[in-house]
């Protein structure tokens, strides 16, 4: 689960460089077809051929507009599909934009929220509370199904995952991706409801059981009461402030200028004590011992003392002191540091150069400065909380991710087993990611540079952005901005603010910072920083926090390219978040920036099934025990063994069977019936 793009908008030009297909209309248009027609505010409209005029056709749309277009910007009308849908979308029989749409919006007002794309899920946000979708019973229900035999549902998606990794012990992974309040963090949950369950049931002692089951679905509070405290919107921090309130020293949430700015204190029908007692036992059940979960509340609580210092004038010019000792005293008691280092880390900043280390003193805005960036630090180490570069960052890999095994490792797969097959073009955002990434010379790189000078500003960073992607055309220079910056994204445009992108960077992690918590009494927080570089001399001073970022998220990828994908595409409807409200245009540029489209045509004339010839026979002889002997070859039992079930349209490749979507589901359904 990651959040999505949020500042994002998207143009017809924008789908034309990703290279998005159109399919044109195969038959030719008379009078009386139906047809679907290109529309401004709707996208696609839908309606009768009443005249035919060369390339001109006269329309009569359902909506009652009559219009006149050219039969390019038409696609014929499927009018066999159910008017409650198909449940996937593979087995459309007319394979496009406004096809795809017409379906998830059909299914969508029937509270059918869920489509099957092959094995991709599809889930609409529904913006209200569906009925007995997500119970026990249902739970039951999909326990074991073959996939694709029952509602598509994210219980299916986690069965299948968790079987493959019971029956085959592969590693598994789920991408839920989609906007920001698509509803990944709901699917998140809905998936993992499922697999507590199976974890549960897997394991035989009653106590462990429970364990297993709680230690899954516990994960999630605490994941939301500590990833959610970092958005202004939503202030969930506010509830550290009431409680261990003796032992942290704490007072009213109001007296903190870290909480108080939000002016977002209490969240309506939100017993904070109760959430609290909540987040605890949470923090118990997912492994966190009593120490730790005490560590953490000290570390936030430090973080609202350190957020109260205030600075004053020092003796020597240009220097500061802290106001009053009272919030820095505190501070490093639960930091459980020397209150002199830490009082040294914010109102001084040693300036290491080849000839000699220099202690500068800041002045009491740098000094300030350098306390909020503790502070962020501090924090972000805790919960890993990051910025919207970072997530965006995130998004792209992650797509990246998605064309490389659904769009491109599928087609290498057919042009491997030299079957015939008409190679299906995508968009592919690796330049992007090098724009981003590489090292050196990417935005990132050129950022950790921007912090380690201490003169940059963020219009230097920014003409040095300029003059390096010059002629890179996934960047541009907004035509009016002086600063910001523009990365085309594969969801679409971003602006980026070289100010805060700076600032927030300059959230740098100072080497001084780090030493100063590395060097902890209390071994939880020591541990949280340890030393970032071996020899001080060799390594570069500071590493921004998108730097860091970068090197945790190729871990993850690392690990993810370990395991067997699927994927959960979340939409979102509308910008209401309001129920029963399907908007078109939003719709379809979430479904075409996700190679969505493209995803659909592989997998509809794709083969996403394929067994190697002995695996195959070892599975399915019994389906043809009497037609198959001795003197055949593997390739060619397989050939026969296909010939008697009597199977049409799959193929048979150099070493392998490869099936069409749903062929092994029927083939192992009739295993079952031998
Ligand atoms: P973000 O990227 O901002 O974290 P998100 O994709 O995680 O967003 P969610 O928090 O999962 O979005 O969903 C937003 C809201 O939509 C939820 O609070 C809930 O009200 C509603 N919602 C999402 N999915 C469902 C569902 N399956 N059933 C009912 N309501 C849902
Ligand atoms: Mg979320």
């Amino acid at each position: 689960d990651s959040s999505g793009f949020r500042s994002t908008m998207l143009s017809d030009e924008h789908n034309h460089r990703k290279g998005f297909l159109m399919f044109k209309p195969s038959s030719t248009v008379k009078a009386g077809s139906f047809v679907w027609v290109k529309d401004p505010e709707e996208a696609w409209l839908d309606g009768e051929v009443i005249e035919v005029n060369g390339d001109d056709i006269k329309v009569q749309c359902t909506s009652g507009k009559t219009v006149v277009v050219k039969v390019s910007d038409t696609h014929p009308k499927d009018m066999e599909v159910p008017p409650s849908g198909v449940t996937d979308m593979t087995t459309l029989a007319y394979l496009h934009e406004p096809g795809v749409l017409q379906n998830l919006k059909s299914r969508y007002h029937i509270d059918e929220i869920y489509t099957y794309t092959g094995d991709i899920l599809i889930a609409v946000n529904p913006f209200k509370q569906l009925a007995n979708l997500y119970n026990d019973h249902m739970i039951e229900h999909y326990k074991g199904a073959p996939f694709g035999s029952l509602m598509p549902h994210p219980f299916a998606v986690a069965d299948a995952a968790y079987r493959q990794m019971i029956n085959e012990g592969v590693s598994q992974s789920i991408l839920v991706s989609g906007e920001s309040g698509a509803g990944k963090t709901e699917t998140a949950k809905t998936l993992m409801k499922y697999l507590a369950k199976m974890g549960g049931r897997a394991v035989k002692d009653l106590s462990a059981r429970r364990s297993v089951e709680d230690q899954v679905l516990e994960s999630n509070p605490v994941l939301e009461a500590f990833g959610n405290a970092k958005t202004v919107r939503n202030n969930n921090s506010s509830r550290f402030g009431k409680f261990d309130i003796r032992k942290l020293k704490l007072e009213d949430p109001t007296t903190y200028r870290y909480l108080n700015q939000s002016h977002c204190i209490k969240l309506e029908g939100m017993d904070d004590s109760k959430e609290y007692t909540k987040t605890r036992e949470a923090m118990g059940i997912v492994g966190i011992s009593v120490e730790e979960q005490e560590a953490i509340f000290r570390v936030l609580a430090a973080i609202l003392h350190l957020g109260n210092i205030e600075f004053t004038n020092g003796e020597e010019t240009d220097s500061s002191v802290p106001k009053d000792n009272k919030s820095l005293k505190t501070a490093a008691e639960l930091f459980m540091c020397d209150e002199q280092a830490l009082e040294d880390s914010l109102c001084k900043r040693v300036m290491v150069t080849p000839e000699e280390t220099i202690s500068r003193c800041l002045d009491p805005e740098s000094a300030a400065f350098s306390r909020d960036a503790l502070a962020k630090f501090v924090y972000a180490r805790l919960f890993d909380c990051f910025e919207q570069f970072c997530i965006n960052l995130t998004n792209e890999k992650l797509q990246h991710h998605f064309n490389e095994h659904v769009l491109k490792m599928e087609q290498d797969e057919y042009k491997k087993e030299e079957i015939a097959w008409n190679h299906i073009e995508f968009p592919d955002n690796r330049e992007v990611l090098q724009l981003i990434e590489k090292k050196p010379g990417g935005i990132i790189a050129l950022l950790d540079e921007a912090c380690m000078f201490p003169r940059s500003t963020h219009e230097t960073f920014s003409q040095k952005l300029y003059e390096t992607f010059k002629q890179n055309k996934h960047f541009s220079k907004p035509k009016l901005a002086r600063t910001d910056f523009t990365v085309c994204h594969y969801a679409g445009d971003v602006t980026y603010q070289t100010q805060q992108f700076l600032e927030k960077n300059k959230d740098y992690v100072v080497a001084e910072h780090q030493a100063l918590l590395g060097a902890s009494r209390c071994t939880f927080i020591a541990g949280l920083f340890p030393s970032l570089v071996e020899d001080a001399s060799k390594q570069t001073k500071f590493s921004s926090v998108a730097s860091q970022f970068k090197q945790q998220l190729a871990l993850l990828m690392e690990r993810l390219s370990t395991t067997e994908p699927r994927y959960i595409r979340c939409v979102k409807p509308n910008n209401l978040l309001k129920p029963s409200i399907f908007e078109n245009q939003n719709v379809l540029q979430q479904l075409r920036c996700g190679g969505m489209m493209e995803a659909i045509e592989i997998c509809r004339a794709g083969y996403p099934t394929r067994k190697h010839f002995d695996e195959f026979l070892d599975r399915f002889s019994v389906l043809a025990s009497s037609t198959l002997d001795k003197s055949f070859d593997e390739k060619a039992a397989c050939k026969k063994l296909l010939e008697a079930v009597g199977l049409r349209g799959y193929q048979i490749g150099k070493t392998k069977v490869l099936l069409m979507a749903g062929q092994m589901a029927e083939l192992d359904a009739r295993r079952t019936e031998v």
